[in-house]
């Protein structure tokens, strides 16, 4: 299983790029996302999308980010441009998964609290230039999983049928 725990998410702001660290998530082989500011608009749009594109893939809620990273029973990964970088440690981090099961990938916004960098196992960094959390959580997953994450199958209403030009869409209806 794998959560991601996106921190600092601004209401007025951060609407779309939390959708996409949602989407980006899901698509790239998470299980959920928690949140610690609750934002309705992104659960109810990340919803319409699984619903129709398939998969089980979760937004969750945390009050405590604090409790929840030192409670997540699991390897514990912050991401950020200040870590070890992620190729030198990847393999060590993989290892650890396998015997654990479980891992929580923690992305920032605008400014983390140093202690995020204490209460974790891994700080990884994707380059150490700063860029996004978006960029750097898929960059982070595909190495995880090999470049195979993005294989995974969704069993959704909609599936894409991947094609050289023009676009192929299969919609199963009711009875499939
Ligand atoms: N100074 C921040 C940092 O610690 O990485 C950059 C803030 S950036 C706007 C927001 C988030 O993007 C960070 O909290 C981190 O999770 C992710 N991020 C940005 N650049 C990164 C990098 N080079 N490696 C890993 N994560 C990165």
């Amino acid at each position: 299983m794998i959560t991601v725990l996106r921190l600092g998410h601004r209401f007025e702001r951060d609407k779309r790029i939390s959708t996409h660290i949602c989407l980006t998530a899901r698509a790239f082989g998470a299980d959920e996302v928690v949140f610690d500011v609750r934002d309705e608009r992104i659960e109810e749009s990340v919803k319409r999308i699984t619903n129709e594109w398939g998969g089980n893939f979760k937004v969750n809620f945390t009050e405590n980010y604090n409790d929840f990273i030192k409670n997540f029973d699991g390897i514990k990964v912050h991401l950020t441009m200040y870590g070890l970088q992620v190729n030198d440690i990847i393999r060590e981090i993989s290892d650890k998964v396998n015997e654990s099961k479980n891992m929580l990938i923690i992305v920032g916004g605008q400014k983390v609290e140093s202690d995020v960098y204490f209460i974790t196992d891994y700080n990884v960094a994707v380059g150490n230039q700063p860029h996004s959390e978006v960029a750097a959580l898929a960059v982070f997953m595909d190495k995880f999983f090999n470049g195979k994450g993005i294989e995974r199958k969704f069993n959704g209403k909609i599936e894409v049928v991947p094609k050289a030009r023009g676009k192929d869409v299969v919609r199963k209806g009711k009875d499939d």
